[in-house]
């Protein structure tokens, strides 16, 4: 038995006026995915536990079978993990954010958490600086790629309060710097790095006019344990995708993480490139989790005309790909289509909504719904709903 699990990360959303009442998903040309449905289990599915935030981070865990109430330590350990550093027991993993503040009649507001979405080649000087004026025995800088950066604090503090900087903006930081027990020092080292980066924009040219002007510490956590998928499911798999955040749980649960050139978390990802990948791993595993980030990424920009685009594309470049290969290459297999989180254009962040999700089994020609699209009213409707979003994976694999 053979086990794909598409994860088309915040996909779902919710009526919009400009389509009539209809949602980006039911606006989508889907026919692979509808013809799927018909012989599928269809209902809807919780992945953020009560009390925990609507993030990639945690829905991911969950959508792999992990309880993130047992299982979730904060963001960026599990960054740290995809980019290659080894985390002690007592070190504190911070995300580092490269941000544009700006200075409006003495008070200062976020403008942009990305800088711009700064460029890696002109993080990596910015970077590199600080890591020469910055680093001591205690804290240290690690580049990762455009304007996401790790601080690893040796025997810090981890229950300070910090702030994502992408949930201020236009907001004056001043309540939302870190505070608590240590923060103290993380805001001294936010201040020096200030000083530092202004500094270099005098001495390097083509970083004068770059958004960057201050570094922003957020999303702090241990080092996750997590008990490996094998030793869990009796198999093997893999895990496909261009997030860091992604690589780094398929990482830490012990999956084989694919490289894909040309994957780029966007709508120009190389999606044939995750689809061969995936079909080749399955030749010698038994489950691969493909994650397609565009869904999500379009939501974010709240754009619902690029996230209709986003979910064709899926459809048409993954799912129907999917089903063709595996039905061409294996006598049973199954396929799961899932989402992390809602990612709503007209929010342009996650929110806390149940989403859809469909289970096929090649080997059963049978639905629980009677319905010939999937979308979230479809799965609304169906009779199935699970609130533990992580007990799904184990349902799933059952064969
Ligand atoms: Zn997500």
């Amino acid at each position: 038995m053979k086990f794909v699990l598409i994860q088309a990360d915040g996909m779902p959303d919710r009526p919009l006026v400009e389509l009539e009442g209809k949602t980006p998903l039911e606006a989508a040309k889907t026919p692979f995915m509808d013809q799927l449905v018909q012989s599928s289990e269809m209902g809807t599915i919780n992945h953020i536990p009560k009390g925990m935030k609507s993030g990639s981070d945690v829905g991911n865990l969950s959508v792999l079978g992990y309880n993130p109430e047992k299982y979730f330590t904060g963001r960026s350990p599990i960054e740290a993990e995809s980019i290659g550093i080894n985390l002690e027991p007592d070190d504190i993993c911070y995300r580092c954010n490269l941000v544009k503040i700006i200075n409006k009649n003495g008070k200062e507001f976020m403008d942009d958490h990305s800088a711009g979405h700064i460029d890696t080649e002109i993080s990596r000087k910015i970077i590199g600086a600080l890591k020469e004026k910055l680093e001591d025995a205690e804290f240290k800088l690690y580049q990762g790629v455009s304007y996401r950066h790790i601080v690893v604090w040796k025997g810090g503090q981890n229950n300070l309060e910090t702030t994502p900087p992408h949930d201020i903006l236009e907001k004056n930081i001043i309540q939302y710097l870190p505070t608590g027990p240590g923060s103290v020092k993380l805001r001294d080292l936010m201040r020096q790095a200030r000083i530092e980066i202004k500094k270099l924009k005098n001495l390097i040219p083509e970083l004068k006019n770059s958004d960057c002007s201050d570094i922003w510490l957020w999303g702090q956590g241990k080092k996750p344990t997590l008990p490996h998928f094998k030793s869990i499911h009796k198999i093997n798999g893999s895990v496909i995708s261009a997030v860091d955040l992604i690589k780094g749980i398929g990482k830490l649960s012990g999956l084989n993480v694919l490289e894909v050139d040309g994957a780029t978390g966007y709508l120009d990802t190389n999606y044939k490139g995750k689809v061969d990948a995936a079909l080749k791993s399955l030749k010698k595993g038994d489950f691969c989790m493909i994650h397609i980030e565009a869904p999500d990424e379009t939501g974010h920009e709240g754009n619902y005309r690029k996230k209709i685009q986003a979910i064709t594309d899926l459809d048409k470049e993954v799912v129907g790909p999917i089903m063709e290969g595996l039905k061409r290459e294996h006598n049973e297999y199954k396929i799961c289509i899932v989402s992390d989180h809602p990612t709503p254009v007209d929010i342009r962040t996650h929110s806390y909504e149940y989403v859809p999700y469909m289970i096929f089994d090649s080997r059963l020609n049978k639905n629980n719904h009677n319905k010939d699209t999937f979308n979230e009213r479809s799965a609304n409707e169906s009779n199935i709903v699970h609130d533990d979003g992580h007990r799904l994976l184990g349902s799933f694999l059952k064969s």
